[in-house]
């Protein structure tokens, strides 16, 4: 299903909005009242060549310059992910027959046949079915279907009622990027965590300086207040960071999305995720098979978004379940094929043709 997202109204624009006066203002009051102050105040004691302050025999590095560098460069890849997480296809199940029943329903329609039935209430006939493994299923059994989307949906995929659409590994929609966290787009997300907070702890403990200056030297009101303004900003967003990280990184380690955790602390009787692999493959499910590039916008999760792995004991329960339902269906066919031979016996004039699952009646006498 193609990512269809009317995002731009103006209550989602409103917390986007907000997000990028919160970066721009903590921005400029960390050049101005920061780093400007700081490059200016090394000056008179050197002579400043491409940023190398030259005193005395030796080359020392300007902190303000040090500071310039590092604090753009985590601005820069703060507002990279923040572009990406805003604008990526979170993930859309395909517009494929195995997925769109109605596909399939269109085709044989045309053919003329009537084998596909799709309620208006969402339920599916027991001949439109996937022949793919899900794990995860109705509570009342039978594959889980999207009414609002018209499809099934893979395991890990919920329908979003803001972006009208079904959506891969979906992690939870966020206004603050008007847009949903799923499959394609989470590493994106975490990044984008990751950045803010080191950019914004680097900014509350390199303004530490500066705050001392306001608070012993003669400066304007305006300016102090500045400066305390910026550094509590930046401690509020710290601590919100902080505690919004620590929970992704606890939710990935766990190998649960922020859906399947809200569901599971509703119901206080569910096991483990079933898509608990292992911290380290729960890592790599989430940021990427190579770990040198966890912490950079590359090599993402592999896969397609429609199936995960999961534990062993979950893959043994439903090998069980499956020789299960195949034993089953064995011996109702033998007891059906048992009947057939005693209806057969009663009428002599009926032939039953054993080891297939059709008979055909003879006329009496002949
Ligand atoms: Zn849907
Ligand atoms: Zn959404």
């Amino acid at each position: 299903m193609a990512f269809k997202c009317p995002r731009w109204t103006l209550a989602n624009i409103l917390p986007v909005a907000f997000v990028l006066w919160i970066m721009s203002v903590l921005w400029c009051l960390y050049v101005l009242c920061h780093l400007v102050p700081t490059l200016r105040i090394l000056t008179p004691k050197g002579n400043i060549r491409l940023g190398v302050l030259v005193e005395g025999d030796g080359l020392m590095m300007q902190p303000g310059v040090i500071q310039t560098i590092i604090s753009q460069s985590l601005t820069f890849m703060v507002l990279f992910c923040f572009v990406k997480a805003v604008n990526t296809d979170p993930g859309s199940v395909p517009q494929t027959e195995e997925w769109m029943p109605t596909l399939r329903s269109s085709t044989a329609s045309k053919k003329g046949s009537d084998a596909f039935n799709i309620g208006t209430t969402g339920s599916v006939s027991a001949s439109v079915q996937r022949t793919s493994i899900s794990y995860e299923q109705k509570r009342t059994g039978g594959q889980r279907f999207c009414k609002w989307c018209s499809c099934f949906k893979p395991d890990r995929a919920h329908h979003c009622r803001i972006c009208r659409s079904c959506i891969l590994r979906m992690d939870h929609h966020c206004p603050w990027i008007a847009n949903c966290i799923g499959f394609n787009n989470y590493k994106y997300f975490f990044l984008l965590v990751f950045y803010s907070l080191l950019n914004v702890l680097y900014i509350a403990f390199t303004m530490v300086d500066s705050l001392n200056r306001v608070m012993y030297q003669e400066t304007t009101l305006l300016f102090r207040f500045l400066v305390v303004f910026g550094m509590t900003l930046a401690g509020i967003m710290s601590t919100l960071l902080v505690l919004f990280f620590s929970l992704h990184v606890t939710l990935i380690a766990r190998g649960v999305t922020t859906i399947e955790f809200c569901e599971k602390a509703r119901n206080p009787d569910s096991q483990a995720s079933i898509y608990n692999t292992g911290c380290m493959e729960n890592f790599k499910m989430a940021l990427g098979p190579n770990i040198l590039f966890w912490l950079v916008p590359a090599s993402f999760p592999e896969g397609d978004g429609l199936t995960y792995k999961v534990t062993d004991s979950t893959e043994q329960e439903r090998l069980r379940r499956e020789s299960q339902s195949s034993a089953s269906s064995d011996s109702r066919s033998s007891s059906d094929q048992a009947s057939a031979a005693d209806d057969a016996a009663r009428s002599p004039g009926k032939i039953v043709v054993t080891g297939a699952s059709s008979s055909s009646s003879l006329p009496n006498g002949s």
